[in-house]
């Protein structure tokens, strides 16, 4: 069955003494808790390594917040699956809407990231959402059921090991969150379209997070919709105290 989860999104935030220092946090008040969720942080590459050795991976597992389409070589401040995978970390944000936006990620992109991250044991957290206009016109199922179709010449085996993140770009680090019913809506429809091509076992397999200005004021009814299965955690995931009410939000 699909695992609850609680994934920090840290973003282009926090030097390395200070993201040390916010993991070592998470990973001791997470220990402190009995809790019914997999808590995940996804760093900076350049602290992936130091922040490895200050988890304990049955507390917290680690991500990186993208990774190359390519597999090595000359490839000039990229950073590949392979490398991601030997600092430790087990997990990779993919499809961000700040890459697809700020750096013209495409579909062919992320199929190809994809596959190098699944190809060297990762796990994609694989992210989609509308934007605004999306929303107002009325095309959001049809944007984001574009975004989920992109990955659909991965086999059934690797689509079951992905994450899927619904993150409408309204809502990221704007304030504005979507309504539970929003969230749910749109969730429900991300399965159906999984199911459509892979089945219903893939379908109910598969964890659909929800990110947009979640925070612990939200999350519990948010995450009480039953095809949320946990959150993609930006701003509040940058203190272990808020970041650790979203995680308790499943309690
Ligand atoms: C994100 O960027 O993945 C995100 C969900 O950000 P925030 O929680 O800050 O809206």
């Amino acid at each position: 069955m699909r695992k609850n989860i609680v994934a920090g999104n840290w973003k282009m935030n926090t030097t390395l003494d200070e993201g040390v220092e916010l993991a070592n946090e998470i990973n001791e008040k997470v220990k402190g808790i009995k809790r019914n969720c997999e808590v995940i942080i996804c760093v900076p590459f350049t602290h992936l390594t130091s922040v490895n050795a200050v988890i304990e991976s049955e507390n917290v597992a680690l991500g990186a917040e993208n990774c190359s389409e390519h597999d090595k070589g000359a490839y000039t401040g990229e950073v590949s699956a392979a490398m991601v995978k030997s600092t430790g970390a087990t997990h990779v944000i993919l499809g961000h809407s700040e890459r697809r936006q700020y750096f013209g990620e495409n579909n062919e992109q992320l199929l190809a990231k994809t596959r190098q991250a699944l190809a060297n044991g990762l796990t994609p957290i694989f992210c989609v959402g509308e934007v605004l206009e999306d929303r107002e016109n009325g095309s959001y199922n049809d944007v984001v059921e574009g975004q989920v179709e992109a990955l659909f010449d991965l086999t059934a085996e690797d689509f079951g090991k992905l994450v899927i993140a619904y993150e409408p770009v309204w809502a990221i680090g704007t304030g504005k969150t979507a309504t539970a019913d929003q969230a749910q809506d749109m969730h429900a429809h991300i399965r159906k379209v999984i199911e459509g091509k892979y089945g219903k076992d893939v379908a109910d397999n598969t964890s659909i997070l929800y990110g947009g200005s979640c925070k612990p004021e939200n999350a519990k009814e948010i995450f009480s919709k039953p095809d949320v299965d946990g959150g993609l955690i930006g701003g509040a995931a940058l203190k272990a105290d808020s970041f650790m009410g979203i995680i308790e939000a499943f309690n």
